[in-house]
Formats: structure tokens, sequence, C-alpha cells
């Protein structure tokens, strides 16, 4: 059978057919075209990203008889008889370690070369090359003849003596981009007819890291065994859990949803996912979201500390492993403690307002945010307000968000959404409390239930203001309609990340089940000086955006 692995087939012939390294490409093409040739070359970089087949469509350029701007014309004859040109020496220095070879090219190197213009020396693996025959090299590499180009590759390049290096220009080779790893899979799979899953696609991108020789090798392995290649192939073959996996396990800790956790995590054990790769895995993804959580003004996913303990007690499960304990037991004993315990809820931060019971007739307009009145804009801020604050602990704030959140797309609706949409306007306008009123005039409804509601605010500041408003909040729209909604809001980013979570959530049928908003204010944490120096930061940063 007329069989050739992918790899192979889709080496590139010419410069345009090489991925992902179009600095270095354009450099060799311009010395072509300038007819600079240097006498040694060196190529470093990671397997699979072009060093090799980059060496020979250089070695076919320089040797055709009519160059195109792509390198070789792959039509004249120097071109079509490249690959039996004895001129074109390959040496893999990795199976041995050259000797042997370097003397034989210190031998041949002054004859003129029989078929072409150049002879050209490609080394392979150069830094596997013993000591002597480095010094071998070195001799020939002082005083090449003209006739003669030496290509070095390596992908340890630390590896290489400094004296080769001197003489040799060099060229440092890239990881290929996810885009670009994905395009290239993309037009091999339509030129081969393999049929693949978008996912399955992407993730063998993201498995070659960066390779483009893994990646077609993964794509020939894949293929051979499958009519259409799926997500479920490519992570049972490789050990490997999908990055949707990765970060579907993450939303459910964040949303606490258990069920769902179970159902990755048992899945992952059926295919017999590699623990240590999914722990690489999830701890990448923890890192993404440690930097979302500094980042975005009201991140509603792990808080910063939990997101850092996690990591570290994920990484130590590397520590248990020869006291033959299943890792699959630790690591979900490990993340379930990120989980919500449900019969412990009085034990968490509160969060919820007692004038909802109290319920008193008109919000004072010193309880909505003293920091905001302009009549008094240098006087202390009255600390016993903050009490009616959610609270100025951003942990129980985003414990806040996420709960709301939640609870609000546990039974949003189109009808709902509309109906709060048309009041919005109309409550806006009659707010007389100038505080509030500023709060909320660029701010929009953008999910909504029959209780719950997410505002967007344009201004990280202004998100934040309004959170800690949110009871104020409440009782004037309550109060005005004779309703019963919790409002929570979010920046645009986070409304966007949110809204996204929510679609590939119902696209996976994930449901949403209801949490209970804790009761009580957590005092004990109102410690003093804390609460004037929040109010006070609050206050500069109110200042700065309303003024
Ligand atoms: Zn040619």
């Amino acid at each position: 059978m007329d069989y050739k692995v992918l790899y192979r087939k889709y080496r590139p012939d010419d410069f345009s057919s090489i991925i992902g390294q179009d600095y270095i490409i354009s450099i060799l093409k311009n010395a072509i075209k300038k007819e600079q040739i240097s006498h040694a070359y060196i190529f470093s970089g990671p397997r699979g990203t072009g060093k090799t087949s980059t060496a020979k469509v250089f070695a076919k350029a320089i040797n055709c008889l009519e160059p195109t701007e792509n390198g070789p014309c792959n039509k004249c004859e120097a071109c079509k008889t490249f690959k039996e040109n004895a001129d074109i020496i390959e040496i893999d220095a990795a199976s041995n370690n050259g000797v042997d070879e370097i003397r034989e090219i210190i031998n041949n190197i002054k004859l003129a070369p029989a078929y072409s213009k150049y002879k050209v020396y490609i080394i392979d693996e150069v830094h596997m090359l013993s000591t002597s025959a480095f010094n071998a090299l070195l001799l020939t590499l002082e005083e090449p003849p003209k006739h003669v180009v030496f290509i070095l590759a390596t992908t340890n390049i630390e590896a290489v003596p400094i004296t080769i290096l001197s003489r040799c220009q060099r060229f440092d080779f890239h990881k290929i981009s996810l885009a670009n790893l994905i395009n290239r899979l993309k037009y091999v799979v339509e030129q081969e007819n393999i049929a693949i899953e978008e996912e399955a696609l992407e993730e063998i991108a993201y498995i070659s890291d960066g390779g483009l020789r893994d990646a077609l090798s993964i794509l020939d392995q894949i293929s051979s065994n499958t009519s259409k290649i799926t997500i479920n192939d490519v992570i049972s073959h490789f050990g490997s859990a999908s990055k949707k996996q990765i970060d579907d396990l993450y939303q459910c800790i964040i949303t606490n949803n258990i069920n769902h956790f179970l159902e990755i995590m048992n899945n992952f054990k059926e295919l017999a996912i590699d623990y240590k790769l999914l722990i690489r895995k999830f701890l990448e993804k923890l890192e993404e979201e440690a930097i979302n959580s500094k980042k975005l003004s009201s991140y509603n996913g792990l808080s910063y500390e939990n997101i850092r303990s996690l990591a570290f007690e994920l990484a130590e499960i590397s520590n248990y492993i020869n006291i033959n304990i299943e890792p699959y037991l630790l690591i979900q004993i490990t993340m379930l403690k990120y989980f919500k315990e449900p019969n412990l809820k009085s034990k968490e931060p509160e969060i919820e307002y007692k004038e909802r019971e109290q319920a008193p007739k008109e919000p004072e307009i010193e309880t909505i945010n003293p920091v905001l009145e302009e009549e008094k804009p240098n006087s202390e801020p009255e600390i016993k307000n903050f009490e009616e604050i959610p609270s100025s602990e951003p942990n129980v704030l985003a414990e806040l968000i996420k709960i709301r959140v939640n609870n609000c797309f546990a039974n949003a609706s189109k009808e709902y959404l509309q109906e709060l949409q048309n009041k919005w306007p109309d409550f806006i306008d009659s707010l007389n409390n100038k505080a509030i009123l500023n709060l909320l005039v660029d701010a929009s409804i953008v999910a909504a239930s029959n209780e719950y509601a997410i505002i967007k605010s344009e201004y990280s500041e202004t998100v934040s203001l309004i959170n800690q408003n949110l009871a104020n909040i409440a009782e004037l729209f309550n109060n005005k309609y004779n309703l019963n909604y919790h409002f929570i809001a979010l920046s645009p980013e986070d409304w966007q990340k949110e809204r996204n979570t929510y679609i590939t959530n119902k696209k996976n049928n994930v449901k949403y089940e209801f949490l209970e908003e804790p009761t009580e204010i957590p005092k004990k944490e109102n410690n003093i000086s804390n609460i004037e120096q929040t109010a006070l930061d609050i206050f500069t940063e109110a200042q700065i955006e309303i003024e």
C-alpha cells in the first residue's frame, strides 16, 4: 500500500508551506535573493517546529536553477533530483555521536559538488556530537570551501559549544501558535478527507504543544482506528483531559455543581486519564483564574486565596503516589474541599440584609452611601452604615455575586427580562436620591428571573458601589412595584463571561441548582479601622468616577 505518514506527506517543499516561522523564512528568502549565503547556519528550537524542513527547503532553494519567491521551483532538474542528490548530506547526530561522519566530511569537503552548486551538510541534533566530533567540525567550520554550506539543527542550543555557535548564523525557531496549528490541521484533514470533531482537532493541537510534527503524528495514529475522530478518541488515546473538560471542572466548583463534577471525574477514571496530566492542566487553568481574580473588577470565580491553596494542594498530591494511594481519590477529596457544605451554611459568611425583614418604609439617604454625599465630602464616613452593606469583605461580596448570578440563571427567562427592562427607565426616572441615581444612570438590566436580576454597569468602580448598595436599590425598586427582587451588578467583562458560561451550560444541559442566600451579617469582622479605610478608598474611587 502506498501509504505515507502524514508528517512526511505534508512536509513542506517550499517556503510557503512552512508554518509559523515567518521571520526566519523572510530572512532566508532575502539571503537567496541577494545571493548572500552563509557558510554555516544553526537552527535551534523545540521539536517539530520546522527546523529540518526549513533546512531542506533552504538546501533545495540554493541549488535550484530557477528559484522563485517561495524558494525552490520544484520543477528544474536540481529540484527534481534533490532527494537522491549525493551533494546533500544528512547526518543525525542523535543516532551516533558522529566522529566517523565528521571525519568523512573533512576528507571530502574539499571536493567540489558533483551535481549542484552547493554541497549542503544538514546535521540534526548537533548537540549530541561527541567532543572529538565537535572539534573536528570546528576545524571545517573555520575555513570552509566556498561551495559548502552547513545547516546545524538542535533542540538544545545550550549544549552546543560556543566556539561552534560563534561561527554560525543563528535562527531560533519558536513553538507554532495554537491558531497556526489548528489551521494547518484543518487543511490536512480536508485534503485527507478525515472526519473529525472540531473540539477533537483543537485538542490535538493543544496536546502537540507547538509542534506540527507531533500534531500530524497524533492525527495519523488516531485516524487509522476510527471513522470519525471524537474528543473522547483523543483524550483516551493520550490520557489527557480536554481543555473544555478542565473548564467544566472549574465551573462545577464555582457553581457548586457536585453531580456534574462527579460525572466528569468518573469519566476521567473510566478513560484512565493520566492524573498527572490532569493536575498539570488544572493548574494551568488555576493560573489563568488567579490572574483573572486580580485583574477583573468583579471576578466571581474562587477567591485568589482559594485558587492558591487549591493549586498547592493539588501539586502536593504527586508526593503521595509512592505510597500506593489511588491518585483520583486524593484529587477528588482536594477539589471537593472548595465546594460548599450544605449543612454548614450558617457558618459561612452571611450576606443577606436585615432590613428585608424589618423593612423600613423609606430608606434614609445616609444609609445609602455616605461617601457619595456632596454636602460633606470631607467628613468621616459613618461606620454604622457599613453594617447594611453586604460586606466590605471582598470574599463575602464574591460569594454573594456567585449565588445571585446562579439563582438568576436558575430561573431566567426572556419574559422576565423584558418586563424588568420595561420598568427600569421608569424606575431610574423616579429616583429622588441623587447618589443612587448616579450609580444607576449608566446601568442596565441584562438578565432576570422572577426574583433575581443582573445589572450591568460600564465602570468597575460603579459596579462595586452598586453592589455595596444592593439592599437600598432593591428596597426602592420593590417598594415601587410591589415585587421581591434581589439584584447583583457585574462589569461588562464579567457579564460577558457569565453569559458565555450560561450558554455553555445550557448547551450541555447543566442544571442550575438554586442556592440559599446566607441570612446574617458577619458583625465580628467589622473591624472599625478596616471599615474606615475601605470607606475612604471607596470615597476616593467614587469621586474620581463621579466628578
Ligand atoms: Zn528548481
